[in-house]
């Protein structure tokens, strides 16, 4: 368990830990340091650099660059030996940040537990920070943990899991059942992989609260279907199922917090594979909607899971839905891996979530649901084409694709997230990510339909 790394508050224990200085550069944080060790920075050439950490009697110095990165005590955790540390004038996001340094994905490895432990300030609330970093880690082994063993059959462990230790209800459409019981684009996409596809439906909270459905796209592994990826595109597929694992991380957080909804968690758990009975590029499939969608490529089969779960969520009329998908290459060509856009076409809840987004240090961006750009989502044979031609605004057609789908009087929020870490930073080793949920609960903290 990462929390075991944060203790909380003893005052005895904590003025009896290491003190530990975050020094920015070209500042004059050193002056707090003991001299003793600003004269050891000074031997040492210690400027403050971004993750740097010295080591003295008298405590350590870790850099914190310009200052701009809210989880550079992760540092701390990573690189320091076995011990007690506090920080100075440490806060709730440092607490969280060191356990984010704690986090090791070591489900196929013998590693080393971190061994360097922060002694909680008085106040912050600690077992609200350890849950949080727990439901990110969770994210993250998840997303690591590759498809060999986190199938669609793995998923819907995970999610029967946190059924049996929250009192949730959980039901799960699988294979042929698939067809019988109307949920048409979610066989073809998954129809092809030895392991059945399935529906995975968890509900959970008091039937009077507010109604949020979350949806989260869970491709197990995409290889492309029949317009298969070339090696490149397919290298980090395993981590199709990104959406699935933050629906799930999120419902952990809020179930555990005792948030007063009716929580409901779709997840449309295939893998795309390939064998013959695929589904074909030109095909057309009647979704559950009704919709007819003519398939223009087998790789753009997300939006299509999404589609019959939004819909099937639609019909018991939430008051919210929040998709979340890793959904477009595209949403990384406009904005990078490390900011995921957000599309909302509700002023008062975009205000809400980034709002939050800024209070957590859990970055989205809001993009548009251009209305101009649906057209393009015509077809010749078909009332939809979930791929159609062209290069531009990907992520913003994904979105509005999702839109036909999504259900009519509630409030309807998309995050296009990349669920993965391309550049290691403190805290944030190169591998699955969480990103947008710790806004996410933020702003359902309270939240109250119009
Ligand atoms: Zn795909």
């Amino acid at each position: 368990m990462i929390g075991d790394v944060l203790i909380g508050y003893e005052k005895a224990r904590h003025d009896g830990a290491r003190p530990v200085f975050i020094i920015r550069e070209k500042s004059d944080d050193i002056e707090r340091a003991p001299a003793a060790l600003a004269a050891l920075a000074k031997l040492n050439g210690f400027a403050g650099e971004a993750g740097a950490v010295l080591a003295g009697p008298e405590g350590v110095l870790l850099g914190a660059g310009d200052g701009s990165d809210p989880f550079i005590a992760a540092a701390g955790a990573e690189r320091l030996p076995e011990g007690d540390y506090r920080i100075e004038g440490a806060d709730a996001t440092h607490c969280f940040a060191w356990l984010l340094g704690a986090y090791r994905f070591d489900r196929y490895k013998s590693a080393k537990p971190a061994g360097a432990r922060l002694a909680a300030p008085a106040g912050v609330d600690v077992a609200a920070v350890r849950r949080e970093a727990a439901a990110v880690g969770y994210v993250r082994d998840l997303v690591n943990t590759p498809a060999a063993d986190m199938g669609p059959d793995a998923l819907e462990r995970e999610a029967r899991t946190l059924a049996d230790n929250s009192g949730a209800a959980i039901d799960v459409v699988t294979g042929g059942d698939l067809l019988s019981k109307n949920f048409p684009l979610i066989h073809a996409v998954g129809r092809a992989a030895a392991v059945a596809p399935r529906l995975i439906d968890l509900q959970w909270g008091r039937k009077d609260a507010p109604r949020v459905t979350l949806v989260g796209k869970g491709v197990t592994f995409d290889s492309g279907g029949l317009d298969i990826k070339g090696a490149d595109g397919m290298a980090l597929m395993k981590k199709d199922m990104g959406g699935a694992a933050h629906a799930l991380g999120l419902a952990r957080l809020i179930i555990e917090e005792k948030f007063d909804l009716n929580l409901r968690v779709l997840i449309p758990a295939v893998e795309n594979a390939i064998s013959g009975n695929a589904f074909r590029p030109g095909d057309v499939i009647r979704s559950r909607k009704g919709l007819s969608v003519e398939i223009g490529n087998t790789d753009a089969e997300g939006r299509l899971v999404l589609a019959d779960a939004m819909t099937y969520g639609a019909e018991a009329a939430p008051q919210l839905m929040i998709t979340l998908a890793t959904l477009t290459g595209a949403a990384r060509v406009a904005l990078g891996p490390e900011l995921p856009p957000f599309y909302c076409d509700d002023e008062p809840f975009a205000a809400r979530l980034l709002a939050a987004a800024a209070q957590t240090n859990d970055p989205v961006w809001r993009m548009p649901l251009w209305k101009p750009y649906a057209a393009s989502l015509s077809s010749s044979v078909a009332d939809l084409n979930n791929a159609p031609g062209g290069s531009f605004a990907g992520s913003v057609i994904a979105a509005l694709f999702l839109k036909r789908f999504a259900p009519e009087n509630a409030v309807w929020g998309h995050f296009d997230i990349y669920a993965w870490r391309a550049k290691a930073a403190p805290g944030r080793p190169v591998g699955g990510e969480a990103q947008s949920i710790r806004a996410l609960l933020a702003a359902l903290r309270d939240w109250r339909p119009d």
